[in-house]
């Protein structure tokens, strides 16, 4: 009987590929997901320490696993990514059920570390046995060595390159890692203990699995990175393959890609290359996230991000001034250490001059093990923190509400993603006599007369070249598809629109 496995991931983008890849693994090893956690046999959580709120989530679902455990002594217990390799074996100390640790940067390791876990786990079911053999992969202390570096950076890339992508796999994006790791550490920030320094992938490799991704049918591809513009792979012989230089090579070799994006960007490494090739590719999405995290110098210097906020509002003006249709997300952070209200001004005024199309803002969580928490004491009250925190998020939508008004009556290609949360109801009040215009119905009906009937219009929800929301009805056969949209209406949060014949514009 195949094993059951369930998987909960948190965190970000590089959490829920590592989940894929890991994921395809243990398919190939004989497991078999499920959605339901108590009819698992293995139940592993993917984590995230960005912040305590996340790793909070996960302590609360190890807390309910322990009377399962009591009950069932052969089920696995695991936690992989940033918690893991964050807490170490410590973690043990606090829920001893739990039968194995895996860092982000052991994750080839996992499927053999699954396998022996359930061995000794199935004896311990069928024995009684109460001896615990717990698995542990870490980087440890050898993190940002560079000899264990040269090793693990190889076994990844084979964790990597084992995706197993087959056209049946419904795929409309996917993710491509380009760079593992960071060398910036910014005195908050748990990552580049967690993942361990900056490693550039091979390009021939980036190129091989994007086609991969495209023959099987995928439209989207993000290529991912914690500072993604920085990628610079140095070859054998000397030579070095810069993030422009990827861009071109991807965009060009992999022609019947037909969007391909990339994130998160670092403000200081962007090179007018890397815009150029934005601004001359078709298919690469006019799309930038670019955490600004603050609009103060001085909070801007203790957080070690290495440049000014005018710097900052330099290149938002210069990658503008390349593609005036650019749309830009930022991240922020409110009450970091000594934070004053001349600080969050700055902010305010740097969102403002920006005009992001959406901001994530975070407020300022002290991570164990960071500079940041030795350095200062975390002194912005909860309450200032949370009024900061609504404020920017209020301005944020009043800027964003702007935005996406001046979208109304155009025209623009989304990516179909599926069915809209609020698929109650029509997305927008139907044109007079007839509704709306499905021509994709239409194209359906032209070919085959008397099939099917149409299948029943629903909300849908797409994403345009620029990131933007769009809700607009149609049907579960278009999740998928690129199609025309016109923008009818607008919130701070979302677009709506309607199928249309006219040819679209990026956007
Ligand atoms: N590499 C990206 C960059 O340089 O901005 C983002 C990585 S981080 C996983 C995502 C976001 O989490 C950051 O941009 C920052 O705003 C936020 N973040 C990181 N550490 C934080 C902390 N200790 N407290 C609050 N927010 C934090
Ligand atoms: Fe963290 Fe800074 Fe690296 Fe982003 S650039 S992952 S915020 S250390």
């Amino acid at each position: 009987m195949r094993r059951k496995l369930y998987l909960e991931t948190f965190g970000c983008q590089m959490n829920e590929l590592d989940s894929e890849l890991v994921l395809g693994q243990l398919r190939a090893q004989g497991y078999e997901t499920v959605e339901d956690r108590d009819a698992a046999d293995v139940i592993l959580y993917n984590t995230c320490s960005v912040r305590e709120h996340a790793e909070q989530k996960v302590w609360s679902r190890l807390g309910e696993l322990r009377d399962r455990k009591k009950r069932d002594p052969g089920v696995v217990i695991g936690v992989i990514g940033c918690m893991a390799e964050r807490d170490g074996p410590s973690l043990f100390q606090r829920h001893p059920h739990v039968d194995l640790l895996c860092g982000p940067g052991e994750l080839d390791k996992l499927p053999g570390m699954v396998h022996n876990a359930s061995v000794a786990a199935t004896e311990r079911r069928n024995a009684g046995a109460t001896k615990r053999e717990r698995q542990v992969a870490l980087m440890g202390a050898n993190a940002r060595r560079s000899g264990t570096l040269e090793a693990a950076a190889d076994n990844l890339e084979l964790l990597d390159l084992s995706r197993s992508i087959s056209p049946s796999d419904d795929l409309a994006q996917a993710y491509v890692r380009i760079t593992r790791g960071c060398n910036k550490f910014c005195t908050y920030c748990v990552v580049p203990y967690t993942r361990g320094p900056e490693v550039h992938r091979p390009p021939q490799n980036v190129i091989d699995e994007v086609r991969r991704l495209a023959d099987a049918g995928v439209r989207e591809v993000t290529l991912l990175g914690q500072t993604v513009n920085h990628y610079h792979y140095r070859h054998g012989d000397g030579r070095t393959t810069s993030f422009a230089e990827l861009l071109y090579q991807v965009h060009e070799a992999v022609p019947h890609l037909p969007r391909l994006r990339f994130v998160t960007s670092f403000p200081r490494d962007f090179t007018d290359e890397a815009l150029a090739a934005m601004r001359d590719c078709e298919r690469i999405c006019r799309y930038l996230h670019v955490p600004a995290q603050s609009g103060s110098d001085r909070i801007l210097k203790l957080m070690n991000r290495g440049y000014a906020a005018r710097q900052y509002t330099d290149f938002i003006d210069r990658a503008r001034a390349m593609m005036p249709d650019v749309s830009i997300a930022s991240d922020f952070i409110v009450g970091f250490p000594t934070e004053r209200d001349e600080d969050f001004r700055q902010t305010v005024e740097l969102l403002r001059h920006c005009r992001f199309k959406n901001s994530f803002i975070f407020k300022y969580s002290p991570r164990p093990g960071t500079a940041a928490i030795d350095r200062f004491a975390d002194d912005v009250p909860e309450d200032v923190k949370r009024r900061r925190n609504n404020e920017l998020l209020a301005v944020q939508q009043e800027v964003s509400a702007e935005n996406n008004r001046q979208m109304v009556g155009k025209s623009v290609q989304v990516l179909v993603e599926g069915e809209s949360k609020l698929m109650a109801k029509p997305a927008y009040p139907k044109a007079p006599g007839g509704g709306v215009e499905l021509l994709w119905e239409r194209r359906k009906a032209s070919q085959a007369e008397s099939e099917q009937p149409a299948e029943p219009l629903t909300q849908l929800v797409g994403r345009t070249r620029g990131d933007r929301v769009v809700v607009f009805d149609g049907n579960l056969s278009m999740r998928g598809a690129l199609l025309d949209v016109e923008i009818v209406d607008a919130r701070s949060l979302t677009l709506f629109g309607r199928l249309c014949k006219a040819a679209a514009a990026p956007a």
